[in-house]
């Protein structure tokens, strides 16, 4: 039902207003139980306490290391903004070369990649500052980056709406081949492949892993000490269902592969085409 017809059958003493907001408050409130409900399940309680931050200190440390502008202002200000990790929604925002809205991969019904990207990408930014970690939620062009400093990077995407082949199904993770921490990049790759096979029944597919993944237009611009990743969570037509009903489920698996790096948690890549 719509808001406008709600609101004309319903012969409310409220003016509109208000009753708007408490109907938004309402929305809010449900969205925020749901979260809960979704991420306190997972949240690491294995970790000892002060853990997390060590391991962030550290992660922060090895990454400002041979920075002038942390030797000037003595680290502190420019250590701080390590203790974080970003998430870019893939396709968000406009295209930088056309400079227009750009959705991705569509169906032919209209359901996009943005859409199924975006919801994952809040997902996970939610689930991150859940489990105490700072998250910047990205766009795919944003300005911000250049240069981008963080303890880990990671884009969120999604394959082609179209009929290929019943293997056009599963998801890929990959890692920038031009870095300069490729042994971080990797374990990145390694804890997010493995924990989203744990939280996901998809296959991993990494044989499909295409030049527009390792060569994604992001890893050239971010810092070179940032490990990033892209993951492409499912294909938007065979891995469908999934991916418009489950997004809670594929961000879960994103997030906790996000922890798992940070915490350096053991992980091992899944075989190829094998379910978990
Ligand atoms: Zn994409």
């Amino acid at each position: 039902m719509s808001g406008r017809s709600h609101r004309q059958s319903d012969p409310s003493i409220l003016t509109p207003g208000v009753s708007q907001v408490l109907r938004q408050l309402g929305i809010c409130v449900g969205v925020a139980a749901a979260l809960a409900t979704v991420f306190t399940a997972w949240t690491p309680a294995s970790l000892r306490p002060g853990e997390l931050v060590e391991q962030l200190a550290a992660a922060a440390d090895r990454a400002g290391s041979g920075s002038p502008t942390s030797a000037a202002n003595g680290g502190n200000a420019e250590a701080d903004q390590h203790l974080k990790v970003g998430i870019v929604a893939g396709h968000s925002g406009l295209n930088k070369y056309t400079g227009l809205p750009d959705p991705g991969a569509v169906c032919a019904d209209g359901l996009t990649e943005l859409d199924v990207n975006a919801k994952i990408a809040d997902l996970v930014v939610s689930g991150m500052e859940a489990a105490g970690i700072e998250a910047d939620l990205l766009q795919e062009f944003d300005t911000r980056l250049t240069g981008y400093r963080a303890i880990a990077l990671v884009s969120i995407h999604a394959d082609a709406c179209v009929p290929i082949n019943d293997q056009a199904t599963g998801y890929k993770v990959a890692a920038a081949l031009d870095t300069s921490v490729p042994d971080r990049a990797q374990r990145l790759v390694t804890c997010l492949a493995d924990r989203y096979a744990q939280a996901t029944d998809l296959a991993y597919r990494p044989g499909s892993i295409t030049r527009d993944m390792t060569e994604y237009h992001s890893f050239y611009e971010i810092h070179n000490q940032t490990p990033a990743a892209i993951i492409e969570t499912g294909f938007l037509y065979l891995d469908r269902d999934f991916l418009s009903q489950h997004p809670d489920k594929a961000a879960r698996g994103i997030a906790e592969g996000i922890l798992c790096y940070i915490n350096n948690e053991p992980a091992t890549l899944p075989g190829e085409g094998e379910g978990p």
